[in-house]
């Protein structure tokens, strides 16, 4: 292990998207590592089914559980902790992730520090699998933090005192139970509301949070608005309760009336399906306000490092969001908040079964600790 010293002395820092250059101090202990073709990386994984506090409904399904599938990169005597996570709309299941996994060698690669090189291939393996391939990223980051001495954070140059608060997301419901709903969200600054239904049903919810707690509310409507004057009309209306944006009105290919609906809001608007990937980021400049990066749909840190760097060019404001996972992809993902003017990291908060402990919520904010890689301990 790196002393702090050592790393100061010897590693170089580039800028967002990329990683630690492996330094000469490394390169000399790499050679020692090629020479002994035992000594590599190994991948294993498991599944694990994350058990929601209450069914979860959006715009289209509701469930009680979630699939993940749980990975560990192991080097040197060094675990790297990630994860992948499966609502089931992202067409992934634990037996498709798994048998991504099946097919990814990182034994061909000397050590973790490949980063472009590894996650590159690991993209090359299939073209969808966006989960499956950040639990590798996630796995990689974690190792090489921790091989590093430091959190992710740190290396990036990312500022923990700039993470924002973070909104607690409030699921389709009955009035009673979105009224307790809100009640148990007194942790949290801001409350997201999940719409898109119908007229009826979508202004019950907010009129009900409403009733219980005058806080600031985003709200996402998944696609639900297929109409974009019907779109405009409830977004005039939200904007008179205290509604900060919304995210994903319309469905998500509808991208010119959507930069209709965007012209013409009071409200910012947010991609969320609309924007998956880094190659997805250019075309959705002018089209919404901002985007809402998921590590689970860009296939992880490297990738969501580049797609930040992008939007920032287009304009385009940051919101980083989650699926229903445990502590160990939300604490990576929190690595990247400092940069965010908005994050949505409650999905460890929404399972009763997390079996890490990383980063946690303090004054309405998912802080980042000082521990390396993505600041997480297993708890079992
Ligand atoms: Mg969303």
């Amino acid at each position: 292990m790196f002393t702090r010293r050592t790393f100061l002395k010897a590693s170089t820092l580039i800028t967002a998207g990329s990683i630690i250059n492996p330094v000469n101090f490394f390169a000399q202990k790499d050679k020692k590592v090629r020479n002994n073709s035992n000594n590599r990386m190994s991948l294993s994984f498991r599944s694990f089914d994350a058990v929601l506090k209450h069914p979860f409904t959006v715009s289209g399904n509701t469930r009680t559980t979630t699939a993940i599938v749980l990975t560990e990169i192991a080097y040197e005597g060094v675990i790297g902790y990630g994860e992948a996570s499966m609502p089931p709309y992202l067409g992934e299941s634990q037996a498709s992730v798994m048998a991504f996994l099946e097919k990814v060698n990182l034994k061909q690669f000397a050590n973790p520090f490949e980063i472009e090189d590894i996650l590159s291939y690991v993209d090359s393996i299939a073209i969808n699998n966006t989960a499956a391939k950040a639990s590798i990223d996630i796995a990689l980051h974690d190792l090489v933090g921790k091989l590093m001495g430091q959190p992710l954070h740190a290396l990036w140059g990312y500022s923990a005192a700039k993470v924002p608060v973070t909104s607690f997301t409030i699921g389709i419901d009955t009035e009673d139970s979105v009224r307790q709903k809100t009640i148990e969200t007194s942790p949290f600054k801001v409350i997201k509301v999940k719409l898109g239904v119908d007229e009826i049903t979508d202004k019950m919810m907010i009129n009900t949070v409403r009733s219980v707690t005058q806080k600031p509310i985003r709200v996402d409507a998944n696609q639900g608005w297929k109409d974009k004057n019907y779109a405009l009309k409830m977004i005039e209306w939200l904007a008179e309760r205290n509604v900060e944006f919304v995210e994903q009105p319309m469905p998500k290919h509808n991208l010119d009336d959507m930069a209709w609906l965007t012209e013409k809001s009071p409200l910012p608007t947010f991609a969320d399906e609309s924007c998956q990937r880094l190659e997805d980021v250019t075309r959705l400049k002018g089209v919404f306000s901002g985007i809402n990066i998921k590590l689970m749909k860009c296939t992880g840190l490297h990738e969501a490092n580049k797609m930040i760097t992008v939007a920032k060019a287009c304009d385009l404001k940051l919101m980083i969001g989650c699926m229903t996972e445990t502590s160990c992809a939300i604490s990576a993902a929190a690595q990247l908040s400092p940069l965010m003017q908005y994050a949505d990291l409650d999905g460890n908060l929404l399972i009763n079964n997390d079996i890490f402990s990383g980063a946690k919520l303090v004054d309405g904010k998912v802080m980042l600790n000082n521990e390396p890689g993505i600041g997480v301990r297993k708890i079992e």
